[in-house]
């Protein structure tokens, strides 16, 4: 008997890599995606290798009542991805907190009814665990965030409050699953589909010239290929338990601009250094005229390094991660590819 997964949000970024790895490793896969109608915007997942005979798309919404029912019905085990990860809305409660909050709770209310779902694994993110990095602090599964808000951080506020209900739901309604969350930091990597993801974009705007200088800024970025491979194994393995940490290793922006430099790329990478304390404060103050997701993105940022402690996930789950180097490099190979940076620069 194949063993069949459920897959929500199929169509992401780090969804489609996991539906790639699940059908790579003899997996039965059912993916959701929000509309079936365009069934031809799915073909990077329809044409993954084993996909004509292991995959099944379902249609499914975060937000409406009963919606993964069908997509769950008949799985052993259920991967929760879709949640928007978006860092400017003009409503953080509906287009955020909502979507976030709701579907982790429809989707286990659906596990409950389904009464074949062994477990749950939950995509959560580092914004569960902290808003801000402390200097000289490094965060563990133990840290919960608790400054995040629906001014402050939203996207942050909504992982934090969807982790939450669900446990709070693993507690109150003991189901007859077991529940892992998976907390990945800033993910890169390189995309199935054209889409441009979030994470991704971080790097692209490092090539566009979309950053104006050299800033005291870091990203603990973890490839998306070790970001699918530690969901299945959170799932395959008996023992695993709790929250588990997905990180690889910090960088900072010098650093990244340094490894593209070395491999050749001059296009708009930034030269000037603003990596002092009147730079931090000049870009503190400049960030009141971005967007208001990334303006408090960059004041709860700048002048500031993540330091994570990843030792659970390689202990647990004998996970390894990739050089960081090939990831970056990778990801930019990538969005050039994809056509996410101008000719014009190169
Ligand atoms: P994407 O934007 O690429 O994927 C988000 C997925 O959620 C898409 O499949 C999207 O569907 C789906 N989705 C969003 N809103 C709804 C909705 N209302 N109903 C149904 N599906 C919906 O982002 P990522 O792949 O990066 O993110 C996936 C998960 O990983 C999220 O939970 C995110 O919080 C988490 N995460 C991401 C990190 C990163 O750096 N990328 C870091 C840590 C955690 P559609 O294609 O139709 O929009």
């Amino acid at each position: 008997m194949i063993t069949t997964v459920c897959v929500t949000g199929a169509s992401g970024f780090i969804g489609a890599h996991i539906v790639r790895d699940l059908l790579e490793h003899g997996y039965r896969v059912k993916g959701t995606v929000r509309s079936l109608k365009k069934a031809a915007q799915y073909t990077y997942l329809t044409s993954l290798e084993g996909a004509a005979e292991r995959l099944e798309l379902v249609e499914s919404d975060l937000v409406a009542e009963n919606s993964f029912d069908l997509a769950v019905s008949g799985c052993e085990y259920v991967i929760h991805v879709a949640s928007p990860y978006i860092l400017d809305v003009k409503d953080p409660q509906a287009d955020l907190v909502d979507p976030a909050v709701k579907g982790t709770l429809n989707v286990l209310r659906a596990c409950e009814k389904a009464g074949t779902v062994q477990r749950v694994v939950l995509t959560s993110s580092n914004a569960a665990i902290t808003d801000e990095p402390e200097p000289g602090k490094a965060y563990s599964e133990k840290d919960w965030n608790e400054k995040s808000s629906l001014t402050r951080n939203p996207y942050y506020y909504s992982k934090v409050l969807a982790e939450r209900a669900a446990w709070n739901c693993m507690e109150t309604q003991k189901p007859g699953f077991d529940l892992v969350v998976i907390n990945p930091t800033v993910v890169i990597g390189p995309s199935l589909s054209s889409a441009l993801n979030t994470s991704n974009s971080i790097l692209k705007a490092l090539l566009d010239g979309e950053y104006p200088a050299i800033m005291e800024i870091s990203w603990a970025f973890v490839d998306v290929r070790d970001v699918a491979k530690a969901h299945r194994v959170a799932m395959e393995t008996p023992t695993a338990k709790g929250r588990y940490l997905c990180v690889n290793q910090t960088v900072n922006e010098r650093n990244v601009v340094e490894i593209l430099r070395q491999a050749g790329y001059t296009h708009k990478l930034p030269k000037m250094s603003l990596e002092s304390g009147f730079g931090t404060a000049l870009i503190k103050l400049m960030s009141y005229t971005y967007p208001s997701g990334t303006g408090t993105y960059l004041r709860t940022n700048i002048g500031r390094t993540y330091q994570f402690d990843n030792r659970k996930i390689k202990q647990e789950l004998g996970m390894e991660f990739m050089p960081v180097e090939q990831s970056i490099l990778e990801t930019m190979a990538d969005v050039i590819q994809w056509g996410h940076v101008k000719a014009e620069t190169k």
